[in-house]
């Protein structure tokens, strides 16, 4: 029986790296959706290589492009958020959610009402909106998998186990570009620098945030809204070789460590095939060759980001939603060149200071406009912040 697969992101590195994976076993698979922003060549060229019903972009002034690329395909094109939303609602049994930052997370929702499985990629859409997220998918029977490695590798190490004998959740980091850099030189990093990854190959925003180790500070509020664990039972530890993914401690002193190459293409599989295993197209590691794994504690005067994750998980309500988009925000400043790599932490520490103490808003309903009112308002101030900054 053939699975209708729908891939939201598809062409990011996560969307590619699923794609390559259903490419190769292609008659398994009927693809409902594609969709993608910027790319449209790639886009109708995996649209029409995968047969898709429709490709999808979601920028409006694509659309012709997108049009003239797949015409006489067959493969209808739409344009747009609106659009995005209902390709997510079409009827699939597996649904990729690999678009990045907060604009993934109305089409996830979509994808889960209509019952779909949800392989979450777009951590951003837990940051924002965990529990919104969480009771959709438990509401319409939809089920969601995590795909970022860290949250694979839990999941993984907990299968069989019983949540209660959990004491600790330990989540790996490489450290990322600047690990091994003097704090004092971090104001100078340039975008090339923030954007090369020590041992993964990823998109170019998580490649920043993993310098950042904002990526982490993300992972850290993901894991207590996926596996329900308290802030104080999370930990992170630098892991330079990104061997082992994350570990979980449990009551007896056992710690499961999950243990692979740095190939998302292992965490988009076990999603893929989940709940079995299937044989998948990954490096099997020389334990000999690999020789020895080291660990050394995060510096939280080269890491900010971590210690305002834990003021947002302490904060709770929509601070999460802050959090992100006031991060979107500085990250898309530091690309554009307009401030530097130290000032990020900086303009997220200063909006989560404004917002949290303006009357309500942080503790309004979690609904999906009152996520993306609070997304567009820290939006606002962080530009207002980063002007004064600049003023
Ligand atoms: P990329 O930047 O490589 O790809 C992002 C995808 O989203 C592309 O398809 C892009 O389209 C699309 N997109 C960009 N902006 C918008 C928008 N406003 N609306 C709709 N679609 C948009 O990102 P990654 O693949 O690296 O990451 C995707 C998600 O997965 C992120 O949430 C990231 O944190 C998470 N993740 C990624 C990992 C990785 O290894 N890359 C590891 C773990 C998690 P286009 O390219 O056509 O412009
Ligand atoms: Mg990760």
């Amino acid at each position: 029986m053939t699975r209708a697969v729908t891939i939201l992101g598809a062409t990011g590195s996560i969307g590619q790296n699923t794609i390559d994976l259903i490419a190769r076993d292609a008659g398994a698979y009927r693809v409902v959706a594609l969709t993608g922003a910027g790319n449209v060549a790639q886009l109708a060229a995996d649209a029409i290589r995968l047969r898709a019903e429709v490709a999808v972009t979601a920028d409006p002034a694509r659309y012709a492009d997108l049009k003239a690329a797949l015409a006489g395909s067959g493969v209808a094109a739409a344009a747009g958020s609106d659009a995005l939303t209902e390709a997510a609602s079409r009827p699939a049994d597996w649904v990729m959610s690999a678009i990045v930052g907060s604009a993934g997370l109305a089409p996830g929702l979509a994808a889960l009402e209509q019952g779909a499985t949800l392989a979450l990629a777009n951590k951003e859409s837990l940051v924002c909106a965990g529990a919104l997220v969480l009771a959709t998918a438990k509401a319409h029977g939809g089920r969601l998998l995590p795909v970022d490695s860290e949250h694979s590798a839990v999941f993984q190490a907990l299968v069989g186990e019983d949540m209660g004998a959990v004491e600790r959740v330990i989540i790996t980091a490489s450290g990322g570009a600047f690990r091994d850099w003097p704090v004092e030189a971090l104001e100078h990093a340039t975008l090339a620098e923030a954007s090369s990854h020590p041992n993964w190959d990823m998109g170019q925003r998580i490649t920043i945030d993993s310098a950042s180790m904002f990526n982490k500070a993300l992972e850290l509020i993901e894991t207590r809204e996926y596996f329900g664990v308290r802030p104080d039972q999370i930990e992170t530890i630098i892991h330079p070789e990104s061997l082992i993914h994350a570990i979980v401690g449990f009551n007896d002193g056992a710690l499961m460590a999950h243990v692979g190459p740095p190939d998302m293409r292992h965490a988009i599989g076990y999603a893929l095939h989940w709940p079995e295993r299937r044989r998948l197209p990954v490096a099997r590691l020389d334990l000999a060759q690999v020789a020895s794994l080291t660990f050394r504690a995060p510096d939280p005067a080269r890491y900010p980001a971590l210690r305002l994750a834990r003021e947002v998980m302490d904060r709770g309500g929509l601070s999460g939603a802050v959090f992100n988009a006031a991060k979107e925000r500085a990250l898309d400043a530091f690309i554009a060149g307009r401030i530097r790599f130290t000032d990020m932490a900086a303009v997220v520490e200063e909006v989560l200071t404004r917002l949290q103490g303006e009357s309500g808003l942080v503790d309004a309903a979690m609904t999906l406009d009152n996520v993306m009112q609070t997304d567009h308002l820290a939006r606002v101030r962080a530009d207002q912040v980063m002007a004064e900054r600049a003023g």
